[in-house]
């Protein structure tokens, strides 16, 4: 089920364009628009899960999103290197958009992660 007014519904209808990377029939998986390594994928499941407890409701769509994840990180060439998963929850830690995501980051050697510098 897709919420109007939620941005990466209208991204994964076409409706706001992006950049495909993979998708399956329950994920799609485009670049972040302003990426914070050299390889930087938002994998999201195409039905509207507000965040990762949502998700995870529905394991089945949570073991999908994870396991494109992977997908994307062979395709880019990145699994070898290692690569990152996060899913930001909440404002600590930044969360901007309210359509469950994981940012799957690597292609370079990546910093720490905690507190801002960290
Ligand atoms: P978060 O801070 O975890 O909610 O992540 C939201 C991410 O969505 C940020 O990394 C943004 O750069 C990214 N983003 C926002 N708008 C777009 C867009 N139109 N296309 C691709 N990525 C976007
Ligand atoms: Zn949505």
């Amino acid at each position: 089920m897709a919420d109007n007014d939620c941005l990466f519904c209208k991204i994964i209808a076409g409706d706001i364009p992006s950049t495909k990377v993979f998708e399956s029939d329950t994920t799609y998986a485009f670049r972040d628009i302003n990426p914070q390594a050299d390889v930087h994928v938002l994998v999201v499941p195409r039905t509207h899960y507000e965040d990762a407890e949502a998700l995870a409701g529905a394991p089945g769509e949570l073991a999908d999103v994870i396991s494109a994840g992977v997908a994307v990180a062979k395709r880019e060439g990145i699994e070898e290197a290692g690569f990152r998963l996060v899913f930001n929850t909440g404002e600590h830690a930044g969360r901007t958009v309210f359509h469950a995501h994981l940012h799957v980051l690597g292609g370079e050697q990546l910093g720490m992660f905690g507190r801002p510098g960290h």
